[in-house]
């Protein structure tokens, strides 16, 4: 008998207007609590009846997790900023343009509209398996049903993985590891700041998180320093269809170049692991290197080392090693107009 989705399972809603007083919501309910920011990812969940938290704390109604505002070294985006929102801003349009086009490719106009930056860096994992309410590893279980010769796999990751083989399926994630941005994290015992890159995890430290937030941890703001600001960005993202649709891959760079050498860089990408990845390594590798199409193709084949392919996602391979070539040795003509 099909099983029938019609209505949310009942839960306790609380909207707090403030951070403290969600914070102490948070705290009385525990592992039982679900933060709600813009829905997009949540109601899926509740919708489908597969996550059944009793209590939902709504954090739309508090004030100070709004907006992006100019501070001593660089710009605050609070957490229940939207993407449009993100998008349409001055400063980051002209200063940190390199989030504006990640943020402006998620997904549809109405999702962004809705979809907070806080949120789209804190969406859980959108393998069809585990979406579906099947019991595998990140759910609980002990069985990974995406990594078998005839599973649905073509999305799933091709570095790093560990049980799981879901990636991460944030857009804004590679940027913001690119901008080196700072994620101010409100905990039980006080605030927290950790760099983008270490906000993400893998299988291997949680596997059924993807994040590094705990129950009753709240994600404030990011925070953006002027180091990257004005530096040539790189964005590209790669779907099945050009709207509506999450990456297969997406790649995000910083450079600041003298001359035609590669002064200073972070580079990113996201699709190809649990978590969005920092291409140290490459980075290391291009330093001090002439901004050209052999530096990107050396560093395209060094991304990719180490990368095992799945049943259906061996494409994603020479697709990242493209992305991360043109990332840097394409930037010139590929260079994003603002
Ligand atoms: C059809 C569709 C297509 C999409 N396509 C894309 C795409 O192409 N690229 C892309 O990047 N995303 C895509 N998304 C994802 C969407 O952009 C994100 O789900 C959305 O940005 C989540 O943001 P939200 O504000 O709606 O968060 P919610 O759905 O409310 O929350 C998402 C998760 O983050 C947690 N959370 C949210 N805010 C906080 C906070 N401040 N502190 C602690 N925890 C928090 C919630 O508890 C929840 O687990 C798509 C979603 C849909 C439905
Ligand atoms: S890839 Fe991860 S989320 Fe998907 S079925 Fe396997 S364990 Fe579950």
């Amino acid at each position: 008998m099909a099983v029938i989705r019609d209505v949310m399972p009942a839960f306790e809603l609380f909207q707090p207007n403030t951070v403290a007083d969600a914070q102490k919501i948070l705290g009385q309910h525990g592992r039982d609590a679900w933060v709600l920011a813009g829905g997009m990812d949540s109601f899926d969940w509740l919708k489908d009846r597969i996550k059944k938290p009793k209590a939902v704390v709504d954090l739309s109604g508090i004030e100070e997790l709004k907006g992006v505002r100019v501070i001593s070294d660089g710009i605050e985006i609070g957490a229940m900023t939207t993407l449009t929102q993100v998008v349409n801003s001055p400063i980051i349009r002209e200063k940190y343009s390199l989030l504006a086009q990640a943020a402006e490719l998620v997904a549809s106009p109405q999702i962004r509209n809705q979809g907070t930056i806080g949120g789209n860096v804190s969406q859980d994992a959108r393998c069809w398996y585990y979406r579906a309410g099947w019991p595998c590893y990140r759910a609980g279980g002990n069985i990974c049903y995406a990594d078998t010769p005839t599973a649905r796999n073509r999305e799933h990751a091709i570095l790093h993985a560990d049980r799981c083989v879901a990636v991460n399926p944030s857009d804004s994630a590679p940027a913001l590891i690119a901008l080196d941005a700072k994620f101010v994290i409100r905990t039980p015992k006080g605030e927290r700041i950790v760099d983008a890159e270490d906000y993400f995890i893998g299988p291997d430290i949680d596997i059924t998180r993807m994040h590094i937030l705990q129950p009753g941890d709240l994600l404030t703001a990011i925070r953006i320093p002027s180091a990257w600001a004005g530096t040539q960005f790189y964005f590209e993202k790669v779907r099945d269809r050009n709207v509506w649709d999450f990456a297969l891959l997406n790649v995000a760079s910083a450079m600041a170049v003298s001359g035609d050498r590669i002064e200073r860089i972070r580079i990113a990408v996201n699709g190809a692991a649990a978590r969005p990845l920092r291409l140290k390594a490459v980075e290391d590798a291009v330093r001090g290197k002439p901004l050209s199409v052999a530096t990107g193709e050396m560093a395209g084949k060094l991304a990719v080392q180490g990368s095992v392919p799945l049943q259906f996602n061996a494409y994603k391979i020479p697709l990242m090693r493209n992305l991360v070539k043109r990332a840097i040795g394409g930037v010139e003509e590929a260079k994003w107009a603002s």
